[in-house]
């Protein structure tokens, strides 16, 4: 059995959890709040979606000028902004990181939308300006979601730094989820946010090539002392997905031994996401997932 309680110790972090509504003004039978709140930092939030099935984490940045979040969480009927806005009153972005629905799910709600500028994201500009994300990109059916065209208030180059007044985080374009996924890192505070890019459960390959060439990226831009975290929970939905410098490696290493066919590999199903994949264990409940087709019949890769 996996263990479901799990301590982590954040050295220099304080982790506070904070349900998002007053749970005890609530009428009993009142659901529960789809968002949860941790304060990682005086500048960082961590949104949780404990009841979402894939466990799902937004970040919110706070600066002195203005407040980004990293992804839009998965739930489309409560608003997201709202928890936001319960945390700062600074002007509002986000930016995905990348174009999965479970990662977009917010984002009719926000006034500005920042988005990587590569030739896969340009695709998807159409003649009146917005954008259209493509089902086969997006994969909402697997949760019967659509996304909205959008417009893009700031096209982000890969390794272009974000500035939001007093904490700047710099754009890392890390493909091998997908093409467009990115990550933010904060070198003075020695904070990555990695979105798909790594998270402390099953991590689904798009491409094995450039996924280890990422994690070699990666690995080159963080230290044992880098705190990172992750788009989703492991098997503990209440817990902040942090991961270490050894996962990431570790990751990176079971990923050449794949791609060099030297990994044993398990057949692999879910009830809620995948019908049939490769299942490669990692460590704790870290895997890689290849060869994966999900519930709704469609294959996974690029
Ligand atoms: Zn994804």
């Amino acid at each position: 059995m996996r263990s479901l309680v799990k301590i982590f110790a954040l050295a220099g972090f304080t982790l506070l959890s904070i349900p998002f509504a007053t749970q005890a003004q609530d009428a009993p039978e009142a659901a529960s709040p789809a968002f949860v709140v941790h304060k990682l930092t005086d500048f960082l939030y961590a949104i949780g979606e404990p009841h979402y099935y894939q466990k799902n984490f937004s970040y919110l940045l706070v600066g002195t000028n203005q407040a980004l979040m990293f992804d839009s969480g998965a739930n489309q009927k409560e608003d997201i902004t709202e928890v936001a806005r319960g945390i700062t009153d600074k002007p509002l972005s986000m930016l995905p990181s990348h174009l999965h629905f479970d990662h977009l799910g917010g984002l009719h709600n926000f006034q500005s939308i920042y988005l990587v500028d590569t030739p896969f994201t340009r695709r998807f500009k159409r003649k009146d300006g917005l954008y259209h994300v493509p089902e086969p990109v997006y994969l909402g059916n697997i949760d019967h979601m659509v996304v909205p065209p959008f417009k893009v208030a700031r096209l982000l180059q890969p390794g272009e730094t974000i500035d939001l007044g007093g904490l700047k985080v710099r754009l890392m374009s890390v493909p091998g989820h997908t093409p467009d996924e990115v990550a933010l890192y904060d070198e003075t505070h020695n904070i990555l946010l990695a979105g798909d890019h790594l998270y402390p459960s099953w991590l689904l390959a798009g491409n094995l090539k450039d996924y280890v060439a990422s994690l070699d990226a990666t690995l080159k831009v963080i230290d044992p002392q880098t705190a990172i975290y992750g788009a989703h929970a492991d098997e503990d939905p209440t817990q902040v997905p942090a991961m270490t410098y050894g996962d990431v490696r570790a990751i990176r290493d079971k990923m050449v031994q794949i791609q060099a066919g030297r990994a044993k590999g398990e057949a692999f199903s879910d009830p809620e996401l995948i019908k049939s994949s490769e299942l490669y264990k990692v460590e704790k409940d870290i895997s890689i997932l290849t060869n994966i087709r999900f519930n709704d019949g469609r294959g996974y890769g690029y």
